[in-house]
């Protein structure tokens, strides 16, 4: 039977990689899905690949920094859908460098996309979620907000941040049936991840137990699992899915 039979789901950063991963993977569940991205012409394309599933698709162009856009958004997401079910929060950049050279716009832009707009997107759908008195938050964390990184730190404090939020965020809404649980993906095989320079692929591979890097479809799978009837009783968890890297 389908674990996600007529549920409507938002996910952010839906245009590819781990989003579109998720959107195709819920939709193959029975779920309807909101597809958000920065492009139209990237939100169109896998609403297309949604509705060639079967369910019913909408696609946005929505920078999830703009506080505007996202409560615009939104609006017209309850109205048109009726309801939401789950949201998953994928928007996510990273603008690396060190420390000493990192500019306030690479530290600014990466806070704002990555953790800024997990708390707009949560906080336009939360009096939906406390209505209903159900819903499912997922949000996509990193390995390296558990761990840390050199060249990463405003990636790191984004994703770091994200956990926090998540458990506030779980501890606020649980008395009214909503769930809030993160994703920790570990180096997984995306648009992301494919400018690794050979060296620094193969010493990853080292610090990996399964000897690879994960798939898109390997972060869906846990979030299916987080949005099913399964993890009903799971919230404010860090679920990391990473080969075994970090243990
Ligand atoms: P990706 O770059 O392939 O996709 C990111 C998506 O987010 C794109 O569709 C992009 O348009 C969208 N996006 C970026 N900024 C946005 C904004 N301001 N508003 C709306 N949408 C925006 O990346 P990915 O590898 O699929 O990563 C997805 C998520 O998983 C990110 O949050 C990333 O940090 C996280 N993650 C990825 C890896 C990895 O190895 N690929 C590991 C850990 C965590």
């Amino acid at each position: 039977m389908s674990q996600l039979a007529n549920q409507i789901a938002v996910v952010t950063g839906a245009g590819r990689g781990i989003g579109r991963a998720i959107a195709l993977k819920f939709a193959a569940e029975g779920a309807d899905v909101v597809c958000i991205s920065r492009t139209q012409e990237n939100s169109d394309k896998v609403a297309v690949e949604v509705r060639a599933l079967g369910r019913r698709a909408w696609a946005l162009a929505v920078d999830v920094s703009d506080s505007l856009s996202v409560t615009a958004a939104a609006e017209k997401i309850l109205a048109e859908a009726g309801r939401v079910d789950i949201l998953v929060n994928n928007a996510g950049i990273t603008r690396d460098g060190l420390l000493m050279r990192m500019s306030d716009a690479d530290w600014d832009t990466v806070m704002d996309t990555n953790l800024k707009g997990a708390f707009l997107v949560t906080k336009a759908f939360t009096r939906a979620f406390l209505k209903q008195r159900s819903g499912r938050i997922i949000n996509i964390s990193s390995v390296i907000g558990l761990i840390g990184n050199p060249g990463q730190c405003n990636y790191a404090a984004s994703k770091a941040g994200l956990i926090g939020f998540t458990q506030s965020v779980a501890r606020e809404l649980a008395s009214r049936g909503v769930t809030a649980n993160a994703i920790a993906p570990g180096f997984i095989e995306t648009d992301m991840t494919a400018e690794l320079k050979e060296e620094l692929r193969a010493a990853l591979l080292k610090q990996i137990p399964l000897g690879c890097l994960g798939k898109a479809e390997d972060i869906a799978g846990a979030a299916l699992y987080l949005a099913s009837p399964a993890a009903r009783y799971v919230t404010g968890q860090v679920l990391t899915v990473d080969g075994g890297m970090v243990m």
